[in-house]
This record gives structure tokens, sequence and C-alpha cells, in this order.
């Protein structure tokens, strides 16, 4: 393995999240994707590769990336979705971690172009509201990623139109769980939507868990990711 030992133990991380990627049916095979900034190299990234099964990635199939989009170091091509990672990472200083899912409530709820409105407190907290699908734009495209930034807003993910899940955080940990909030909320969300309209947490209510349970994440003020509630 080349590299400091940081590169080592990023591919690592990312190799144990894209393997709770498959345990948990986020993706379908070797759809879907994750990054993480090197913590002690903001430019750089280790970012999962392209079309490769998850049950038989090796850490060093992990390929290490510079944000402007640069091979460092690995024997594999980089995801295709390449862009929507490093453009999220240079419009974004505090994004750490990024997981890109296709799970199978949000991929029903993405391609109907509706969004997920704030009615779960799990869903508050770990995406900080309500989430918004991004119009619909080609995977693998810069136009994609542009696309993307205005969805996520002041959230910790969006729905990709016709596709899935983006999911940021802090760190990798904040982004998975982002991920997986996502597709429980989506799966309750499709249930409910028999019974529309679905009721929403009160708006004050909603500002209350953002200010107390989601921000303080982004500010560096809560060490993990919580399912809450
Ligand atoms: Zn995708």
């Amino acid at each position: 393995m080349s590299g400091p030992a940081s590169w080592q133990a990023a591919r690592e991380h990312v190799l144990l999240f894209s393997r709770r990627l498959l345990a948990e049916r986020l993706v379908y095979f070797t759809a879907g994707n994750i990054s993480m900034r090197i913590p002690d190299d903001p430019d750089l990234v280790a970012v999962t590769p392209a079309s490769t099964p998850y049950d038989t990635m090796r850490p060093e199939d992990v390929v290490i990336v510079r944000t402007d989009g640069r091979v460092v170091d690995g024997m594999l091509r980089p995801t295709s979705e390449l862009p929507l990672h490093t453009l999220t990472y240079v419009r974004r200083p505090d994004v750490g971690g990024i997981v890109h899912t296709h799970s199978a409530a949000a991929m029903a709820v993405a391609a109907m172009g509706i969004g997920i409105p704030p009615i779960l407190h799990g869903l508050v907290s770990a995406c900080g509201g309500g989430i918004v699908t991004a119009p619909y734009a080609r995977g693998g495209t810069a136009e994609l990623a542009e696309l993307t930034a205005g969805a996520l807003r002041d959230r910790s993910a969006c729905l990709l139109r016709n596709h899935g899940v983006l999911a940021i955080g802090p760190t990798v940990d904040h982004a998975y769980n982002a991920a997986s909030v996502v597709e429980g909320a989506a799966d309750a969300y499709l249930r409910a939507f028999a019974f529309r309209p679905v009721p929403q947490i009160a708006p004050a209510e909603v500002e209350r868990i953002r200010r107390e349970q989601w921000a303080p994440a982004w500010s560096g003020r809560r060490a993990g990711p919580t399912h809450g509630g």
C-alpha cells in the first residue's frame, strides 16, 4: 500500500461503509458510491472505484483523488459519479464525507420528483428538515453536481430525480447515517401517503430539532451521528 497512513485509514473507512451499503441494501450490486476527505490533506479524497462489487472490494481498490479530479493513487478508475463528489468538496469545505445510494423507497420518491416533508423526528435530526428532489440530469455529469448543490441547500441530503440519494456530512459517518435515514423516511412516507395528507412536525419543533440535534454535528460540537428517536 502506497501513501501515508492516513490514506490507508481512509481507504479502510470507505470500505467499511461500502460493505454497510450492501448489507443494509442501500445499493444493488455495484451501484452507489462513497467518499471521504483525507483529514490531514483536505484537497485529497478517498473514493470508491467504478463498477466494482462491494463484497470483494479491497482497501487498495479505493482510489485517492485530488479535488480537481486527478487520480493520485490507485490501480482502478474512480466512480463515474466522481464530479458529484469533487465539485461538492470544492464548493463545501465543511463536507467531510459523501454517500450516494440507490435505495428502493428513496428511488420511488425520486422517480415521482417529490420531496420528503419533515414527517419524522429522525429525518429532521439527521438531515436538518424535509428534503427535496434535484431536477433531472444524467449521472456522471457536472450538471448533476450543479443541480444537487441547489437541492442540498442547508440539508444533509437530497434526492436525485429518476436516480437516487445524495447525502453529505461533516464526516462520512454522518453522511452514511443521513443516507440510511432517508431510505427509512422514504419508505414510511410512501406507506403514509395512502392516507394523505401526511401530518408534518410543527415548524417551531423542526427548528428546535435542527438547532439542538442537527446543527451541532456540523459545527463539530457533537462527535458521532445518532439515529434520533
Ligand atoms: Zn447513482
